[in-house]
């Protein structure tokens, strides 16, 4: 038999950051190589089963966890991993996005009962998407954002401060995972406007700030933006949208253009109606924590209601008094990208108890 391989490097706990220095023993098998770990801390771990190697020095380990090896691993080790089937995902990740986006298209189209599982797929790999490419995909959606129309903020840079610091006040109290990254643009073009970005920047444009006035209005909306960042929303609506093949490549291992796909597909998914599913639990857990750090929550409803007299404002006798009842059909903005107000106000006031 061949003699083990033994690689130094650093182990990764599952969903964490915090590594420790480790031997990795890895010796051929029947099939899959044998592959064991010795932790500075004295722990050992026997019969990992690696799921992927990246980037020539990372493996990642079925059931989470990774190990990366302070230099590039031998080929005589890469090769134990290349097994046929490696092979085959290999060839599926060198597809040219447009391949694995029509891939994917066929998939939907020609799987009955696919569509229907996909956002539960999506749901499942957005949750095991690491933070740091969530955070990857979101700071490309806002450099596209950036480019189609975002100016300096005309806010006084003190009430911005207030905001920003007031929103991170609602995250620690409501002990969200996610601190609030809260970014202020003056952006005609996106109306009164409020948008979570996948791994937490939050869009927020000049003409929300103003048109809802007080601060705790505009702190409702933006605890409803947290909730979108706490629950990963934004990527889960991008992969349902990317396809099953995106999601593949995103758990094998994500190249640039598939990165640049997914930040433009965050932009693309947004100008849609987003999902009922997800507004509703992002104003019901928006609530949450507008009540964790001691505010009214009935201020998210409140919020809603004044967006949506404005939106209506501009009608004139019958046709305002219908969009009042009818709680606005606004063109842009906050409101345009939300269920209908008068679905939205239903619940929360249910939620309410009034
Ligand atoms: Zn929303």
């Amino acid at each position: 038999m061949d003699a083990p391989h033994l690689v130094d490097g650093r182990f990764f706990p599952p969903l964490s950051s915090a590594g420790q220095p480790a031997r990795l023993r890895v010796a051929p098998g029947e099939g899959a190589p044998m592959v064991s770990a010795a932790l500075a801390d004295g722990t050992a771990l026997d019969a990992l089963a690696v799921d992927d190697v990246q980037a020539g020095d990372t493996l990642h380990f079925a059931g989470g966890g990774s190990f990366i090896a302070d230099r590039p691993l031998p080929p005589e080790v890469t090769a134990l991993f290349q097994s046929p089937m490696r092979r085959r995902i290999a060839r599926l990740e060198a597809f040219s996005l447009p391949k694995a986006v029509l891939l994917g298209l066929a998939l939907i189209l020609c799987v009955a009962g696919v569509r229907a599982a996909l956002p539960a797929a999506a749901r499942a790999v957005a949750l095991a998407v690491p933070e740091r490419l969530e955070r990857t995909i979101g700071d490309r959606s806002y450099a596209t954002l950036a480019r189609m129309g975002l100016a300096a903020s005309e806010i006084p840079e003190e009430r911005r401060q207030t905001l920003a610091r007031r929103a991170a006040d609602l995250a620690g109290a409501a002990r969200l995972t996610r601190r609030p990254e809260i970014v202020f643009h003056r952006a005609p073009g996106f109306g009164a406007n409020a948008m979570a970005l996948p791994g937490g920047p939050i869009v927020v444009t000049d003409a929300l700030v103003e048109l809802l006035g007080s601060d705790d209005a505009v702190l409702a909306v933006l605890a409803h933006e947290m909730a979108h960042v706490e629950r990963r929303h934004s990527l889960q609506q991008v992969l349902a949208v990317a396809g099953a093949a995106a999601m593949a490549s995103v758990v094998l291992g994500v190249d640039d253009s598939l990165l640049e796909e997914l930040s433009a597909t965050v932009v693309n998914v947004w100008s849609f109606k987003n999902s009922r599913d997800f507004e509703k639990e992002a104003d019901l857990v928006g609530m949450d924590i507008l009540r964790a750090g001691g505010m009214d929550p009935a201020l998210l409803a409140d919020a809603i209601a004044a967006l949506t007299t404005q939106a209506c404002a501009r009608l004139a006798g019958d046709a305002r008094a219908r969009c009042l009842s009818e709680a606005g059909a606004a063109e842009t903005g906050w409101l345009s990208t939300h269920p209908g107000a008068k679905d939205r106000l239903g619940y929360l006031r249910e939620a309410l108890g009034r």
